[in-house]
Formats: C-alpha cells, sequence, structure tokens
C-alpha cells in the first residue's frame, strides 16, 4: 500500500480513504481486529513497546488496529493532530476531565449543554471540589466575566440543543486564551463536515460518534481530538488506566458511518430546512428555531461559521404540554426517541424528556417552554415527513 499524505486530500476522499493500513491479506474493506493482546518477537520488544520507546501494539484498551483506523481518519477530517477513540460521548467528556481537573479547578461551560454533561461536571467533578458555573451560549460579556484564576477550561456546544443557539467559536476562543484557558468544543451537532472547530481556535473537540457519525443509530462510541502534547500528556494516559475503549466493531461501524458522513450530513441539511421554512408557514406555529431561517438571532453567524445549517430544528406550538404530546402522538412514522442524527427522523418533547429532570425555574431560564418540540431531520421524502406533521397540526 503507498504511503500516502491524507492531509493533502479532501474531506470526502479522506473518510472513505484514511486511517485504513492493509494487511498482508490485501483486503480491500477495513476488518475487525478482535483480539485483545497481540504478541511480541521478544522480551526486549515488550519491553520497548510497554515503556513507548517502540511503536507497536500492546493490548486492546489503548491500541487495536481498527481503533486506530478510526481515530486518524477523524483526526484528519476534523483538522486536528490526533484523536482517540472512547467508549461513549460521555467517556470522551470524561477523559477531558480526568485528564485536566484537580480539586479547586474551576470550569466555564455553556448552560446550554448535553444535560449527563451538565451532571457530570456539577456532581461528580462536583463532588472532587472541581467548581463549574453556567453561562448564557450567546452572551461572550457572561463567558469572560465568569472565569476566575482557576479556570482551566471553557465547554460548549454549538448549535445548541433544543434551542438550537450558535456561539461564535472564534471570539469565545480568543477569550479563552486571553485568560490561558482552553475552549473545548463538542462537535456533535455539525460534525467536521459542517464546522471545524480547530480552524475557529478551539483547543479540544469531542464528539458522540453515536450520533451523526454512526448515522443509523447502531452504536455507542465517543471521541477526543486536540494536538499531539494535550493527547499525549493528558488524554492518552487516562484512556490507558481509565479503560473507557472503544469495541474495535464499534469503530469498525464508525468507519463506514464516516464514509457517507458528508453526503448524509448534507441531504440532512436540505430536509431540515426545507422543513424549517414550511413549519413558519403552518398555523398553530408559534416559533421555528433553526439557523437557516432569516428570523434566527444568530443567521449571519451560522452562515459565516458552518459549511450548512444542520439536521436538527425546534418550534414551539401555540399551547403548551397538551398540544405538544398531542401532536407527537399523531406523527405514525416518525419515531418517538431522544436520539438524534439518525437517517430516521426523530420526535422528541424536551421539558418532560431530556430537560425534564430540571427543576421548572431551571428550564424556564433555558427558554424551553412546555410547548416546544424538538426534531432531527432524517432522510426519508421530505414530503412524507411534512404529511406525517401534518396529522396533528
Ligand atoms: C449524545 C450526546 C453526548 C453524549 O454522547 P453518548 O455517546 O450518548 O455518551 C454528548 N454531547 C452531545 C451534544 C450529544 O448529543
Amino acid at each position: 500500500m503507498k504511503d500516502i499524505n491524507w492531509n493533502n486530500y479532501s474531506l470526502e476522499t479522506q473518510a472513505i480513504r484514511a486511517g485504513h493500513k492493509r494487511t498482508h491479506e490485501d483486503e480491500h474493506s477495513m476488518p475487525i481486529f478482535t483480539t485483545s493482546s497481540y504478541v511480541f518477537k521478544s522480551a526486549e520488544q515488550a519491553a520497548l513497546r510497554f515503556t513507548g520507546q517502540a511503536a507497536g501494539n500492546i493490548y486492546s484498551r489503548f491500541t487495536n488496529p481498527t481503533v486506530s483506523a478510526f481515530q486518524e481518519r477523524l483526526a484528519l477530517m476534523e483538522k486536528g493532530e490526533r484523536c482517540l477513540a472512547f467508549s461513549s460521548g460521555m467517556a470522551a467528556i470524561m477523559a477531558v476531565g480526568m485528564g485536566f481537573l484537580k480539586t479547586g479547578d474551576h470550569v466555564v461551560c455553556s448552560r446550554s449543554v448535553f444535560g449527563n454533561t451538565v451532571l457530570l461536571l456539577q456532581n461528580y467533578f462536583g463532588k472532587f471540589g472541581v467548581k463549574t458555573d453556567f453561562v448564557d451560549l450567546t452572551d461572550p460579556a457572561a463567558w469572560e466575566s465568569a472565569i476566575t484564576s482557576n479556570t482551566r477550561f471553557l465547554f460548549l456546544e454549538t448549535p445548541s440543543n433544543p434551542l438550537i443557539e450558535i456561539a461564535d467559536i472564534e471570539l469565545l476562543a480568543a477569550i479563552a486564551h486571553k485568560h490561558n484557558c482552553l475552549l473545548i468544543v463538542d462537535n456533535v451537532f455539525c460534525t467536521p463536515a459542517l464546522q471545524k472547530p480547530f480552524e475557529l481556535g478551539a483547543d479540544i473537540v469531542v464528539h458522540s460518534a453515536t450520533k451523526y457519525i454512526d448515522g443509523q443509530g447502531r452504536c455507542i462510541g465517543g471521541a477526543v481530538i486536540a494536538c499531539n502534547e494535550i493527547i499525549e500528556k493528558f488524554i492518552y494516559p487516562y484512556l490507558r488506566t481509565g479503560g473507557a475503549t472503544m469495541s474495535p466493531f464499534n469503530a469498525w461501524v464508525f468507519l463506514s458511518g464516516l464514509e457517507t458522513l458528508a453526503i448524509r450530513m448534507k441531504a440532512h441539511c436540505d430536509n431540515a430546512l426545507e422543513l424549517a421554512k414550511w413549519l413558519e408557514q403552518q398555523a398553530g406555529i408559534a416559533k421555528v428555531h433553526y439557523p437557516g431561517l432569516q428570523s434566527h438571532a444568530q443567521h449571519e453567524l451560522a452562515k459565516r461559521q458552518q459549511s450548512h445549517f444542520g439536521g436538527v430544528l425546534s418550534f414551539e406550538l401555540n399551547g403548551g404540554k397538551e398540544q405538544a404530546w398531542k401532536l407527537i402522538d399523531a406523527t405514525e412514522m416518525i419515531s418517538i426517541t431522544a436520539n438524534l442524527g439518525d437517517v430516521k427522523t426523530t420526535i422528541t418533547h424536551p421539558a418532560t424528556t431530556t430537560h425534564g429532570r430540571l427543576a421548572p425555574e431551571a428550564r424556564a431560564a433555558a427558554g424551553i417552554k412546555d410547548s416546544l418540540i424538538r426534531i432531527s431531520v432524517g432522510l426519508e421524502n421530505i414530503e412524507d415527513i411534512k404529511k406525517d406533521l401534518l396529522k396533528g397540526l
């Protein structure tokens, strides 16, 4: 196999070809290496590998060829130096915390991040004396004034869930660096096909591969991407010791997910934009949240920062929970589930599911109304999606 520098290729090509090191069997498709350990040619080689003086596989908790192929491919696509795969998106975020935080440290986090990210920082890192302040994603002044001398990193998701607000990554990276902090971006909603946080100044990108990277709702996985130094010093030692490893089978599924990522994301975005415009025209709808709409507060920022507007939207009905549940229950085809990033369209009532554990006041402060519905727009025919929603509108 030729030694190709994949940095010279575009994302669509990297997604299909990078990472696979063909074996002596000359296979065309990436194999799954189901082996827990590897055999050394001598005691000396074993010693050199264990101490890191020689490259090569050691033990599949932290070295596996299928997982390595996934890591190499995703790092290239994100334009980061190195990627490490984890057993889930939460395990990836946990690894960043375990790698960087100690008692007395401080974190500034967007108020609009994945619910378990809030719980992880607040309840678990909080238990060990790490304090987290949560701020409005779209208010840079609030981010800056929350930073203290102990702040280690700023953490955000953009677009946010479920209100699809957009943060200015470049501006927040500048604020973070001015105060000697790192900026961590959860890039799950956009994936590298739509948004490249490193080009905007982010220091670490985290992923739940469970969503668009898989794309068909099959496996759980996650990843951390950063420069060599951060991975080598802070993330790899934790993965090797902590053991939240991605399985080779899941890596194999995610590798083929990446192959079609760019084309799927484009199709998700096309369907979502058309659905958002259509929803804005329907009676009974108070507001549609989608950055591709002129009515979205950060429409211009989204246009600048992303190549397309994403596959997730939300909307508020006239009324409350009763109207929202009625609409959800009236659909025939769309799946009632909280997962997103699937080829299947999914519908969720955030106030009673993903954000149901928040106190009503906290939910109101976050702007999540009882009439709010979130849709992860799939790749079914858009007219069928509209028809299904019309049943309850
Ligand atoms: C799902 C999700 C996570 C957590 O990922 P898991 O793979 O479910 O552990 C983190 N961030 C975002 C934005 C997500 O949607």
